[in-house]
């Protein structure tokens, strides 16, 4: 029934096939034909005007109520005795509108309808009336639009917060399209980027141009996570200014409108932060280089010393010199991956490149590892000689990476498994540990410059979290691949529960077209 009647008389337009303004007038018309029915007393037309969903009041033309529908009774929270037959001025008395009496007065004698939306003092509401003169007085139909006029003040008062609210943030808050154009932008994004608001009226602003290459490529990939979990986590990326300076921020993001493919942005500006940083890197920088002349006197000296112990067969200060030995190698290693880590900042990281044998490069590894960590068991399994053209000591050094981690993160009674397979194009080397393993969702992370997990407590492995980052990057510059994989290791415990562990590190790097024989 409630369908039927809709107010907007769009359900039956679409019913009746007809445009919603032509069905209006065409039930205007109607209702006008039912009024003037219910003055020849049909008891059916006048239930069916009582039950219609629109109030509905009938005046004769002297103004007086002879028809009054419940749902006009509920809304003037009146009773039909205290309408009928009464004249309108006696019912509503100083609140009756007056420019509205006159109006209806002016319809009736013109015959001319009208409507009108304003609010009503008795009703205490605004309302939507339509006023249709007939032969016999007027009719009045009503629709309370109160609530409807509420919310919509509400949303514009929200609305206006809201805005009022993102222009005094400190936050750059913008609105862009999946196009990447900025329809919106406050001050502080603005000033941000040394734009101002002629700009943006004159659609100067969009993603292309505020963002440097190297970023585009995370941004895509941000924007697909956008559009596909409703928000993205902030992240870290530059912005072209106006006048061609460069701007480090923090932007995050959640979408307006996923139809329009429009999107909120928030931003902050991190230019402190990346100063004070560059700061601290400069001075570990210097730090460590200046580290690197003493240790390579104290790992010198030491060597003179154990060799001179060794001679006089001094087992116990042979013992203590390898130790030593073994903490200045550490040392070393952890300057370098400072000194690496700055390079690969700055790009300098450069690759000496020339013809080797895999194979040999990894037998050198394990001999370090077992000189560094005599109790472990490293098994090799190789397939024949593949020579490949690299920087030598990088890969060295991302091998040892692995394989130092692979010692360090398992215990010694655990073998560590390498094995070097070769295809037709490129050579594999994985590095296999039964160790304390990686949880699948940190697989990536890992490789991040200064990610550690954390493994409790009580267990404590030194490290900086730099290793993993240096060795990818190294594996990267020589066009291979590096990755970590589940472990399938499983042990039961006594309680019948299980635990899988260790992990499989595994680098491909290209061999050249002219050594794929060999
Ligand atoms: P570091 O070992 O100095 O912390 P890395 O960059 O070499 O730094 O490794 C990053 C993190 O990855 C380590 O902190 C460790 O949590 C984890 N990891 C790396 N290799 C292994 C491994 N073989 N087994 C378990 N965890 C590992």
């Amino acid at each position: 029934m409630n369908n039927v009647f809709d107010s907007s008389g769009v359900y039956l337009s679409t019913y009746f096939g007809l445009h919603p303004f032509v069905f209006g007038f065409v039930f205007l018309l109607f209702m006008s034909y039912l009024i003037y029915r219910i003055y020849q007393d049909n008891k059916f037309i006048h239930d069916l005007l009582d039950a219609f969903p629109q109030a509905v009041i009938v005046f004769d033309r002297n103004f007086h109520y002879t028809f009054v529908n419940s749902t006009a009774l509920r809304l003037l929270g009146k009773h039909q005795d205290e309408l009928l037959n009464r004249h309108i001025t006696q019912v509503f008395g100083n609140n009756l509108n007056q420019a509205i009496y006159l109006q209806m007065k002016r319809a009736l004698k013109d015959n001319q309808s009208f409507s009108k939306t304003y609010y009503s003092k008795p009703l205490k509401s605004h309302i939507n009336a339509s006023f249709h003169p007939y032969e016999n007085g007027i009719s009045v139909f009503i629709e309370d639009i109160g609530e409807k006029t509420r919310v919509q003040k509400r949303l514009e008062t929200l609305e206006s917060n809201f805005l009022r609210l993102i222009d005094s943030n400190i936050v750059g808050v913008a609105i862009e399209n999946i196009e990447g154009a900025i329809t919106y932008a406050n001050a502080v994004f603005l000033s941000l980027i040394g734009y101002t608001k002629e700009d943006l009226k004159k659609k100067k602003l969009d993603w292309k141009k505020l963002t440097p290459s190297k970023f585009e490529e995370i941004d895509n990939e941000k924007e697909k996570i956008l559009f596909k979990k409703g928000s993205i986590k902030p992240y870290e990326k530059e912005y072209i200014r106006k006048d061609g300076s460069i701007v480090p921020v923090l932007k995050g993001g959640v979408v307006l409108s996923k139809i329009e493919k429009t999107s909120i942005i928030f931003v902050i500006d991190i230019s402190d932060r990346k100063e004070i940083e560059k700061r601290k890197d400069d001075f570990i920088s210097i730090a460590s280089h200046e580290f690197k002349t003493p240790i390579t006197s104290i790992k010198g000296f030491t060597q003179l010393l154990l060799h001179k112990s060794l001679l006089m067969n001094d087992k116990r200060s042979a013992d203590y010199l390898n130790r030593m030995l073994n903490q200045t190698n550490r040392l070393t290693y952890l300057v370098n991956d400072i000194l690496d880590v700055r390079k690969i900042q700055e790009g300098k990281l450069v690759l000496n490149k020339e013809f080797f044998d895999i194979n040999i490069l990894v037998k050198d590894v394990a001999r370090e590892i077992h000189m560094i960590s005599p109790y472990y068991k490293i098994n090799i399994k190789a397939d024949s000689k593949t020579i490949i053209f690299a920087d030598y000591y990088r890969i060295y050094q991302a091998l040892l990476n692995i394989m130092t981690n692979a010692v360090k993160y398992s215990s010694e009674s655990d073998p560590v498994d390498i094995a070097v397979k070769r295809d037709s194009s490129v050579v594999r080397i994985s590095v296999s540990d039964k160790g304390i393993g990686i949880p699948p969702l940190n697989h990536k992370q890992i490789f991040d410059k200064f990610f550690r997990l954390n493994r409790g407590k009580r267990s404590s492995y030194p490290g900086l979290g730099l290793g993993l980052y240096i060795t990818s990057d190294i594996i990267t510059r020589h066009n291979g691949k590096i990755w970590v994989e589940s472990p399938l290791y499983e042990e039961k415990n006594n309680d019948g529960s299980s635990r899988k562990y260790g992990s499989t590190f595994h680098i491909t790097l290209p061999i050249p077209k002219e050594n794929m024989h060999v």
